[in-house]
């Protein structure tokens, strides 16, 4: 597992930092946000540590495949029973906070506003 020491991510897959886990296998975890926009909003991470979705290569498509895979089980599971939305903020055009590439999922409100409000 490649980890990196001061990141707050890698630190929640070490144990270091607890976390609300939704899901965890050798590859991934997924923990509920610590401040939620939405009755549903978990997140999915690699254990290993990767920036962004803009720096992330090959070696890691597998695995950000499975993670898409066990998505809509997991938010049906948590209550998102009639959809959800997934948001890998990238960046800093793409507002990204915390460098460890993640996947919100977000399952409201209903109706959640489109994507991009539009003059
Ligand atoms: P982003 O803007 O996509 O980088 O979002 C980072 C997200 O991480 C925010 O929604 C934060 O609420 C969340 N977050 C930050 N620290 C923690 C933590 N210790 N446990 C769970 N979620 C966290
Ligand atoms: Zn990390």
């Amino acid at each position: 597992m490649v980890a990196k020491s001061d990141c707050i991510f890698c630190k929640i897959v070490a144990g270091a930092i607890p976390s609300r886990k939704v899901y965890e296998d050798d590859d991934m975890l997924a923990f509920h946000d610590i401040n939620p926009l939405a009755p549903v909003h978990f997140m999915m991470i690699l254990k290993d540590h990767v920036d962004s979705l803009a720096t992330v290569t090959d070696a890691h498509a597998a695995v950000l495949g499975r993670m898409m895979a066990k998505a809509g089980r997991l938010a049906r599971e948590q209550g998102a029973t009639d959809g959800f939305r997934t948001i890998v903020n990238t960046g800093r055009i793409g507002r990204q906070d915390v460098y460890h590439l993640h996947i919100h999922i977000i399952g409201g409100p209903d109706p959640l506003p489109r994507m991009i409000a539009k003059d």
